[in-house]
């Protein structure tokens, strides 16, 4: 199933695409989709719902505005150097185990929001990945346990400020979470319908022109690594993403660097999970 969320900023309200493709309000449903909603196997109560309600369901108009396909989760935890010819652009070795940095909640958008150049922004730059959704609370989890505990998957640009994560003092942190810096969507892609997420294309273009291209094979460590890595430092609560790091192409690794300037507009898709696109303005 592919979920979404619609509307206006800070109201949006739950939908799905249906098989024709077609969007449609599922707010009769009653429940937004939220810890509680993936705690208390929303999706499946949904899918149940649907079998009695879906000829019911209004249709959402294409101009209505995307939202992200998920609440505000508790935390946003990004995978850094997890693609190896991204890590040797960066100028970083290859970790020996996963590198973990959270990123701000609040700089969760809409897929086709604009994304903002924050003040004092010289070297702000995009980051195609892959975001796993968990749909169970759960810690200290182990590998071949850990898909249990996925909902679904979504495209992220990880959108990164270099300056502020590596120059003066920059905290990784710092450099991520600025408003707009994390657009989410189209859809959030339930785990049932992704038969390897091991294997998804990935791209980003800028401007028309191809950026990265690569695949969720490159990666490092795996989805089920990363789950039960990083559920041994905390714990993973439902609707929670774990964005599992870009692959090569960076701004930051051109020669000569290129970063975002306000017009430029950003594309990027995963295999089945869609595809957002994002103009840039300045703050
Ligand atoms: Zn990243």
């Amino acid at each position: 199933m592919k979920l979404i969320r619609f509307g206006p900023v800070g109201n949006e309200k739950p939908g799905i695409i249906n098989k024709r493709g077609v969007k449609l309000d599922v707010s009769g449903f009653g429940q937004d989709y939220n810890e509680h909603f993936f705690e208390n196997d929303g999706i499946k109560r949904l899918i149940t719902w649907l079998s009695k309600n879906i000829d019911s369901c209004p249709t959402a108009s294409d101009a209505e505005r995307l939202g992200p396909p998920i609440c505000r989760p508790s935390k946003i935890v990004c995978i850094g150097l997890n693609y190896t010819q991204h890590a040797l652009e960066s100028g970083m070795q290859l970790p020996k185990e996963p590198v973990l940095f959270f990123k701000s909640t609040t700089a969760i958008c809409g897929p086709n929001d604009p994304v903002i150049i924050p003040k004092g922004s010289q070297k702000t730059d995009w980051e195609v990945e892959l975001a796993v959704v968990i749909g169970k609370k759960t810690s200290y989890v182990s590998e071949e346990e850990a898909m249990a505990y996925v909902a679904g998957y979504t495209v992220h640009n990880d959108v990164s400020e270099r300056a502020f994560q590596l120059e003066h003092e920059g905290q990784w942190v710092k450099g991520k979470s600025s408003d707009t810096f994390a657009p989410l969507g189209p859809w959030l892609v339930t785990s049932d319908e992704i038969d390897d997420p091991n294997n998804l294309d990935l791209w980003l273009k800028l401007n028309g022109e191809t950026m990265q291209n690569s695949n969720t094979a490159d990666m490092v460590f795996k989805i089920p690594h990363l789950i039960s890595y990083t559920s041994q430092f905390m714990t993973l609560l439902p609707g929670d993403v774990i964005s599992t790091g870009t692959p090569f192409g960076v701004g930051m690794g051109l020669d000569p660097q290129r970063y975002l300037k306000a017009g430029d507009e950003m594309e990027l898709g995963i295999d089945g999970l869609g595809v957002a696109k994002q103009l840039v303005k300045n703050y």
